[in-house]
């Protein structure tokens, strides 16, 4: 497939990436206290139950201000993603990725995501603790249908040799993503994957990956005073070809298995589930970003859609790219709401 090395085809789950069609939140809050990687600052994140039809939401509660988790206020996105307010320069959460990787990758439509700082707490490194806290607090399918964006025409920013790209996606009712990376050191080399992402596969393949560095670069950023809460405990760190924590890698490809849990929480900024198919090759948060700006900057690139195919339905389907043109929604409707309804 797309003629990348060593991919490795994980086709997994099959159920519809709308939950049930049916939008989802928390059946209580649930919360936890962490460092934030760069900021080194503690903080507590809640993670509250929202009404249907509110989406994601980041509050900051030490400053009374509600931040909507939208590309569209996506303010930073050198080290992490970091969202904020027109003209509040105080009024940001950076690390935003990793918890809206969990909710996204979990079928969670609307919550509030309440943080008492200016950053999410990096717990482990991954989004398996975010998993645990909505698995703990429990899944409550809300009595709204839920709907998704379907990508209509290829859609493609580069940097370089890096890039990412939305396409058309005809096979099923799901974003897919084939994601490759390409590090110098050793211990990275060039990984390749390729995922339909839904709950289960999310939390099989993705969730567990953990943020990665290289030393050298750990020491720089720590040395300008960023990185400050980065450690063995939240990252993997590499040196050439070997990895310094004492346990090793979780599994294998936990790289680009990163990159790919990054891709999801970044994309999921779009508001809604996206139907398609994301290629990407050395993406990060900047790219990512671009790619959202250039989708929603002409709405001849994408449609809404809503409906309910029952999720055994589109059980076996295969993970394969649709002809060119329109998608095949199934039995999504596609719908076009007013220009005032579009997430711009
Ligand atoms: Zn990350």
């Amino acid at each position: 497939m797309d003629g990348l090395p060593h991919l490795l085809d994980l086709h997994g789950a099959l159920e519809p990436k709308g939950p049930g069609r049916s939008q989802q939140t928390l059946r209580t809050a649930i919360d936890c206290v962490g460092v934030g990687v760069h900021s080194g600052q503690r903080s507590r994140l809640t993670l509250r139950p929202a009404a249907a039809g509110s989406g994601i939401v980041f509050r900051r509660s030490d400053l009374g201000v509600d931040i909507p988790a939208r590309f569209d206020h996506v303010v930073d996105t050198k080290l992490c993603t970091v969202l904020g307010l027109p003209g509040r320069r105080d009024a940001v959460v950076g690390t935003v990725e990793h918890v809206m990787a969990a909710l996204s990758g979990m079928g969670i439509s609307n919550c509030i995501v309440e943080v008492d700082g200016p950053e999410v707490p990096i717990l482990d490194g991954s989004a398996a603790p975010f998993v645990f806290l909505i698995e703990c607090a429990g899944i409550l399918v809300q009595a709204a249908p839920e709907r998704a964006i379907a990508i209509r025409r290829p859609i493609r920013v580069s940097q370089g040799d890096a890039f990412v790209e939305l396409r058309p996606y005809a096979a099923a009712p799901a974003l897919s993503i084939t994601m490759s990376i390409a590090f110098a050191d050793a211990a990275i080399g060039e990984q390749s994957l390729a995922l339909r992402i839904a709950s289960d596969s999310f939390r099989r393949e993705l969730a567990a990956a953990r943020t990665f560095g290289r030393a050298a670069d750990v020491a720089t950023l720590q040395a300008h005073g960023l990185a400050l809460g980065g450690s063995l405990e939240n990252a993997v760190v590499v040196d050439g070809a070997n990895v310094l924590n004492p346990g090793g890698l979780r599994m294998a490809g936990e790289f680009v298995r990163h990159k790919m849990l990054d891709a999801v929480g970044d994309l999921a900024l779009s508001g809604a589930p996206l139907l398609g198919r994301l290629v990407a090759h050395k993406s990060g948060h900047a790219l990512n970003n671009r790619l959202l700006r250039a989708l929603f900057a002409d709405d001849a690139n994408w449609a809404w859609v809503s409906g309910g195919t029952p999720a055994s339905a589109t059980s076996g389907l295969p993970l394969s790219e649709g002809s060119a043109g329109l998608p095949s929604l199934g039995s999504w409707q596609e719908r076009r709401l007013p220009v005032a309804a579009a997430p711009v």
